[in-house]
């Protein structure tokens, strides 16, 4: 029977699901929302992710971790949990001034914190001392002193909760971080079994609270259609754990999921069960196949003609992909965060990383310059998805039209561009009109490190608010790049950054390592070039990924071009993305990416720029084989 709305009663709610970032609502409900009210529907949002973290993070939340750490004998106990009850008095007196401190409502606690006699201290708070080879946690201690006394009161309250989080995952359920929520039961999952297994157990705390939560929003909003936005993997299984709780308070509200994960891992979908929980799952871009399916639940269309969406019919999946076009991203209207509580946002301050800082500290409107890509050639890249493929800009009138509403409506100038790679000239055009109409705004996102970003253009987006951008340069090696179709060099990089760093603007490199086809010579003469790259005031900020092969990718696609093969994946009846491979160098990418990581950490505090890079590998290496002033000429060139 397909579910089906009275006339007139349609309501929309977008939710976000358990986990994703706690600074900012994530963007997905609030493009919904506004896409939808745009069209004359009903359409109301709520960030259950951001009210799962509070409700764990309250005096009442932790009293409840407390009864369940009470109930386990003294002698089974975890370190932590341990440490947690012998605490516990501290932490309920704590808990409500520290997050009312985190959410900006009371900047005077930032004395006593630093004070380091008012929060309780776990184990997380032994970074400050350690020496760490990672790229996040210390040894801070030195770095306070170029901290503000802000600052260094959110990194102490950061580590607190993320005490408390050990605590969360040790006591009550070892699935739960912060940023994700049961991720290894919906990544690349080639079966649904792991999950329905996890969905049939008896609720753990969290998904007690995550019940409490769904059904609190749906009395709020009593809404007939809920749409689950998925970005990644980690918010899977709290979907889930939200369309049952949904499907058991009332079956015909109707339950729609998609998103990100959707768009990538749920392409050969063929598992009935799945629809026990959701009635319908979308692809791609939301918008079509939204309307087409809202227009169908009210009996206008019929469910042969709805888009790129699967439901079960007769007990099986099928896809129905009635060819309509996309809505023109010029078209989809101004996102509203109206409904979502923007003074209730976290601002953490988790790592000294300065870009990654900018991710998790302070409230960003997410706003995106371009649907897809336009460069959409990178070898390791999803290009032959709708999100990388189809490339759909709007005009800079149309974008500081959204602008404006935007701060409008949230009182807030700061807006991070979420683009996969915004394009000079989009950038330019809108840096023209930023300026045209004088909008103070600051704003930040990701480019790709392309010649025509010119010093002036640079200097022209720094005048226009831009603090910061970040891009990749992947492998800083021109055989690779050139392999992964990057489309740049290393002095290209060298100089474009330079670019932007003299304009003030913050850089941040996305790099690579283990890349099929790389060495250990390679390895090393990319970091060679890295540490140039910081002596020369190029980049101040990177982060280092390993490799891994998509299934959506050109590697994916045809391995035998990248010299590697890859391992046969089981059959397939739900989520397909990761694909292992095999690569005849042979080389222990794990082994270097230690050395590599260390490196970068302190290079972004300034340490060991003059030292061979041979240094930072617990294991002999090959001197690099680039010149050591290579940047510094390709900067003079
Ligand atoms: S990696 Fe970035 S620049 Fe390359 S195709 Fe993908 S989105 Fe475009």
């Amino acid at each position: 029977m397909q579910p089906s709305i009275p006339p007139g009663t349609l309501r929309v709610l977008s939710l976000i699901p358990p986990m994703t970032q706690l600074n900012t609502p994530y963007p997905s409900t609030a493009y919904l929302t506004g896409f939808l009210r745009g069209q004359g529907v009903v359409a109301v949002q709520d960030d259950l992710a951001l009210a799962l973290a509070l409700r764990l993070l309250s005096p009442a939340g932790l009293a409840d971790l407390k009864r369940h750490i009470d109930a386990v004998p003294q002698g089974e106990r975890t370190v932590r949990t341990h440490a947690f009850a012998e605490q516990y008095p501290r932490y309920a007196a704590t808990i409500a001034p520290t997050i009312r401190f985190l959410q900006g409502q009371d900047s005077t606690l930032a004395h006593r914190i630093v004070g380091r006699g008012f929060l309780p201290e776990g184990p997380r708070f032994a970074t400050l001392d350690a020496y760490d080879d990672d790229d996040g946690g210390g040894p801070l201690a030195w770095a306070f002193g170029a901290l503000g006394v802000q600052d260094h009161a959110r990194h102490l309250a950061t580590l607190y909760l993320n005490d408390l989080a050990d605590v969360v995952r040790e006591a009550v359920d070892s699935r739960f971080e912060f940023v994700r929520y049961g991720e290894s039961l919906a990544q690349s999952q080639a079966t649904f079994d792991p999950l329905a297994a996890a969905l049939a157990a008896a609720p753990t705390l969290v998904d007690a609270y995550l019940q409490q939560l769904t059904l609190a929003s749906l009395a709020q909003h009593r809404p007939t259609v809920v749409l689950v936005s998925v970005p990644f993997p980690g918010a899977v299984y709290a979907a889930f754990r939200i369309a049952q709780t949904i499907k058991l308070h009332d079956p015909a509200t109707v339950t729609v999921l998609g998103g990100g994960y959707a768009n990538t891992e749920l392409r050969e979908l063929t598992e009935p069960r799945v629809f026990d929980f959701f009635d319908f799952i979308t692809l791609d871009a939301g918008e079509r196949p939204l309307l087409a399916l809202l227009d169908h639940l009210q009996g206008q269309r019929s469910a042969q003609r709805l888009v790129r969406t699967y439901h079960r019919v007769d007990g099986a999946v099928r896809y129905t992909n009635f060819a309509e076009p996309d809505i023109a991203f010029e078209a989809v209207g101004t996102p509203t965060w109206d409904g979502l509580p923007l003074q209730r946002y976290l601002s953490l301050l988790d790592m000294l990383n300065p870009m990654h800082r900018l991710w998790s500290d302070g409230r960003w409107n997410k706003l995106t310059v371009a649907h897809g890509c336009y460069w959409k050639k990178c070898s390791f890249c999803d290009v032959s998805l709708d999100y990388i493929s189809r490339y759909d800009a709007a005009s800079a009138e149309t974008l500081c039209d959204r602008i404006e509403a935007i701060v409008a409506e949230t009182g807030q100038t700061g807006f991070h561009l979420v683009d996969e790679a915004a394009p000079p000239k989009s950038l330019k055009a809108l840096a023209d009109e930023l300026q045209r109409r004088q909008i103070g705004i600051s704003w930040w996102g990701n480019i790709r490190f392309e010649k025509s970003f010119t010093p002036d253009l640079c200097q022209q987006l720094a005048d226009s608010g831009c603090i910061a951008i970040s891009g990749g340069l992947e492998v800083a090696s021109d055989r690779l790049l050139t392999l992964m179709k990057k489309g740049v060099t290393v002095d290209q990089v060298a100089r474009v950054t330079k670019g932007f760093s003299d304009a003030g603007i913050l850089v941040h490199a996305y790099l690579m390592y283990g890349f099929p086809t790389q060495t250990v010579q390679d390895t090393v003469d990319a970091l060679e070039y890295v540490r140039q790259l910081f002596a020369e005031g190029c980049i101040q900020s990177g982060f280092w990924h390993r490799f891994s092969a998509t299934v959506h990718s050109p590697v994916g696609r045809a391995p035998q071009d990248y010299g590697v093969q890859l391992v046969p994946l089981p059959p397939v009846s739900f989520a397909k993305n990761d694909i292992g491979f095999t690569d005849p160098t042979g080389c222990d990418h794990a082994a270097l990416g230690v050395g590599l990581k260390k490196a970068l950490y302190n290079y972004m505090h300034g340490i060991g720029l003059d030292e061979d890079v041979r240094r930072w590998f617990d294991f002999h290496v090959p001197k690099p084989k680039v010149a050591k002033n290579r940047i510094a000429r390709a900067l003079q060139g």
